[in-house]
């Protein structure tokens, strides 16, 4: 057993134990002083202690501790003595008791609901004044008419007969906190069984009339209350009293309970119905007493429903909107903007303007998200949705959030292209202007994309989004921070991109997918260093398929994960095999291009060393090519995934230098033991003098750095000169040889070792004539079955 049950086990059998008590005492009879005295100490102890309990061990708040302690010492000034007669002969000094306790009572559960909603709501009210009213009617007729015609004050005979009423309202007021979220929370149960209870013991009191058994009315009401004030406790030392009064924003509603909250309400119609039906006026006074009460709860009954069908319409309203905006920003969301689009287009006959959709998206907005943290880059959202307001609030346009970084302006103004490219315009002018978060500055660029209504078709708004959409990707492909304007020439690119991506679908379960290889050879001594394998596909028809068409929709659709994995057994057995056959040396490497999807999947180093361990291939002679691009999207999962990778041995090459934007900040950050300059800067060597000092700097950085270095696309011997006499380590390029087919590498390789490529910089002895050079370079990929050493064996 634990503390805590201990704790709750010896609570309830003390609570048990005192009602037994409290009981056996309540039925003491008034003319025993000492055994009253008692029970009534005990009772106001129990209660305050219990409170004082409730609050150290459960942390139960004061506004319900100090409930209880008033319902103990309301318990403690009950009067035996006014008890044994009926209610209706109350004096002041009994009814002033329930004249203050009641009321405040009452005022403690109602604030004690206040706190867990934040108001009460007009639904409760006008369901508690029914209520009340309904309850008021039957005490008027049960004890405060009765007393006022025996000749009591009318004063003293509504203050006695207001038990009645308040009972109900504890009951209904209970309920309501019930049903607002806490069914199932015991502490609130036995509450509202408290309330229950005392309803009872109220109930059984007005009952007490000249033909009653004193002693036995005196025993079950006495005890009756002491019951509900005991659940009352219970209640409060539950544990789960505490969150009675939590805050909660949106309580659970359980439909199946919903028809519990006209319990009370139905319980005041019946008592009226009933009492109207059966109980004649015994007065006009009585009469007309009566019918204000019957009237009035009449009218609250309707407000009632009014109420009821004014809320369902409101919530209605309210549910539509939601569907229909962004939370975030307030605008339109894209259905609404569907909507709204088609409108205009129905309308455009008659309004003679067509829409024109201009799509925003913001470039890089997941990195944006990375570096700001969430809430801040909800904040930049917020700030580009105020300022195309602002833009779109001065013609008569319309913004809605179409996606996460998307926003549509739809104007019905602009119908030329020259129209649309202002709005454009503006739009770029206006995030040009940098965003302050924080403090500081953010700049954002926009990638934009606009759809004109075409002359000579028709087009429904999903359509017109679409091409919006389209022209978005575009610019985004485009390089980003642009604006194209669709046409229908991207729908037959997209067409086209579909069916690629259709065909690709099971492209390696039918083995079209195969590996080429190019060669990276030393610059100074002209030894072959080691191969690239690079993918190709071979569909159905033949046709060879470059990865640059189908690797990015490999990614896109995730599929590039076990592409990729395939990629590396098969190179990796490729090294193995030309091992095996003593075409290549023991230390004769393999790179393979690794995509940021696959740096993104976890479980990418178990298949590196899956793929090492099937082929055997020492750690050491497998390079992993990664591009920059994969720090975009989770830098940390990307370094995380590097770094397990090297710790097996295996080497990185940080491919396509120079065409990123951080490369620098890369190289320290990320563990990569090799750089390989982008064939652009290569070819530019030979024609632009900045090339060559940007080369100059690469090299002179990574010796600083200790990296190796690789130089792509060298075509021409010029450039293969130059790259030497900068410093570069390693070369692969046309020049060398072309990627090709697996059967073609042993005479390949045979070509390089015959051909020693350090007489390359000794210009009387190179071999490499400017025209063996440009064909080369002209000369297709060279196709399986047909081997054609690219480099001519050299004398
Ligand atoms: P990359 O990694 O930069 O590969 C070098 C690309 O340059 C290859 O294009 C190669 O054929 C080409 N190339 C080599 N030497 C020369 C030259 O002297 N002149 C010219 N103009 N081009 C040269 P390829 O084979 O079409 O591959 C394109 C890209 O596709 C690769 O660029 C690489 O990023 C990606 N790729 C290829 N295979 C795979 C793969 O297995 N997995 C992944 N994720 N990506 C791959
Ligand atoms: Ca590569
Ligand atoms: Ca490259």
């Amino acid at each position: 057993m634990t503390g805590a049950t201990a704790r709750r086990t010896a609570g309830a059998v003390m609570l048990a134990l005192a009602a037994v008590a409290t009981f056996v005492f309540a039925t003491a009879s008034p003319d025993r002083p000492l055994g009253d005295a008692v029970w009534r100490a005990a009772v106001l102890v129990g209660g305050v202690s219990a409170a004082i309990a409730a609050r150290r061990r459960n942390g139960t708040h004061p506004v319900f501790v100090a409930m209880i302690v008033l319902a103990a010492t309301r318990m403690a000034l009950i009067d035996n003595h006014e008890l044994a007669f009926s209610v209706r002969d109350a004096t002041w000094s009994q009814a002033i008791a329930d004249m203050i306790a009641n009321p405040v009572l009452l005022g403690t559960l109602l604030l004690m609901l206040r706190m867990r909603r934040g108001r009460l709501g007009w639904r409760f009210r006008l369901d508690i004044v029914s209520v009340a009213l309904g309850a008021g009617l039957a005490a008027w007729i049960a004890v405060a008419n009765p007393m006022w015609e025996s000749g009591s004050s009318l004063a003293l005979a509504v203050v006695a007969a207001s038990g009645l009423p308040m009972a109900f309202l504890f009951v209904a007021t209970a309920l309501e906190m019930l049903l607002d979220g806490l069914v199932r929370n015991r502490a609130m149960q036995l509450l509202v069984a408290a309330t229950l209870v005392n309803l009872v013991a109220g109930s059984a009191r007005a009952g007490i009339g000249p033909g009653t058994d004193a002693q036995l009315w005196i025993t079950v009401v006495v005890g009756t209350y002491a019951i509900a004030f005991l659940l009352g406790c219970a209640a409060m030392c539950d544990p789960a009293a505490p969150d009675i009064v939590r805050p909660s924003a949106e309580p659970t509603l359980d439909p199946r309970f919903e028809v519990l909250r006209l319990a009370p309400f139905a319980f005041a119609l019946t008592l009226v119905g009933y009492l109207g039906s059966v109980v004649a006026p015994t007065s006009t006074a009585d009469q007309a007493v009566q019918a204000v009460l019957v009237a009035a709860v009449v009218v609250a009954v309707l407000a009632r429903l009014w109420s009821a069908l004014t809320i369902s319409f409101r919530s209605q309203l309210r549910l539509e909107r939601r569907l229909h905006t962004d939370d975030l920003t307030g605008l339109p969301n894209r259905a609404r903007l569907v909507q709204l689009v088609t409108t205009m287009l129905d309308d455009r006959w008659r309004s003679g303007s067509d829409p024109t959709l201009v799509q925003v998206s913001i470039d890089r907005f997941k990195q944006l998200n990375n570096s700001l943290g969430h809430s801040n880059a909800n904040r930049l959202l917020v700030g580009v949705a105020e300022r195309l307001s602002t833009l779109a609030g001065t013609s008569d346009a319309i913004v809605a959030r179409t996606g996460g970084d998307e926003f549509m302006v739809v104007s019905r103004s602009a119908t030329t292209e020259d129209d649309a490219i202002a709005i454009c315009d503006g739009i770029v002018a206006e995030l040009a202007r940098p965003f302050v978060i924080e403090g500081s500055p953010v700049f954002v660029t926009a990638s934009i994309g606009v759809a004109l209504v075409p002359g000579h078709r028709m087009v429904s708004a999903e359509d017109l989004v679409q091409h919006a959409d389209i022209a978005t990707h575009r610019a985004k492909a485009a390089g980003r921070n642009r604006v194209v304007l669709f046409d229908d020439s991207m729908r037959a690119q997209l067409a086209h991109r579909m069916e690629v991506e259709h065909a690709l679908h099971g492209a390696l379960e039918r083995r079209e997918l195969l590996l080429y290889h190019q060669p990276i050879v030393g610059i100074t001594d002209g030894a072959l260093s080691g191969f690239e394998a690079l993918i190709r596909w071979r569909r159905t028809d033949g046709a060879l398929v470059s990865p640059a068409e189908f690797i990015p929709i490999a990614e896109e659709t995730g599929m590039i994960n076990e592409m990729g994995a395939w990629a590396l057994r098969e190179a990796l057995s490729h090294l193995a095999g030309w091992t095996n056959d003593g075409v290549i040396g023991p230390q004769t490497t393999m790179s393979v291009n690794v995509s940021p999807r696959q740096i993104g999947d976890p479980r990418f180093p178990d298949a590196v060393a899956e793929a090492l361990e099937i082929t055997g291939i020492a750690p050491h002679r497998l390079w992993l090519e990664v591009t920059e691009s994969m720090m975009l999207q989770e830098p940390e999962l990307a370094l995380l995934t590097l770094r397990r990778i090297r710790a097996m041995g295996v080497r990185l090459a940080l491919d396509d230098f120079g065409t990123g934007f951080s490369s620098l900040s890369m190289l320290q950050r990320f563990p990569i033991q090799r750089i390989k300059i982008d064939r652009a800067f290569v070819q530019g060597l030979t024609e632009h003098g900045s090339d060559r000092s940007l080369v100059r700097t690469i090299v002179a950085m990574a010796q600083s750095l200790g990296l190796d270095l690789v130089a792509e696309g060298v075509e021409e011997v010029a450039q293969l000169r130059a790259l030497g006499e900068l410093g570069c380590d390693r070369a692969q390029g046309f020049l060398i040889s072309r990627p090709m087919p697996v059967e073609a590498v042993p005479s390949t390789v045979r070509a390089i070792v015959e051909a020693p490529v350090t007489g390359v910089f000794d210009t009387r002895r190179s071999p490499m004539t400017a025209s063996t050079t440009s064909s080369n370079a002209a000369a297709p990929e060279t196709s399986p079955g047909s081997p054609r050493p690219m480099m001519a064996p050299l004398a």
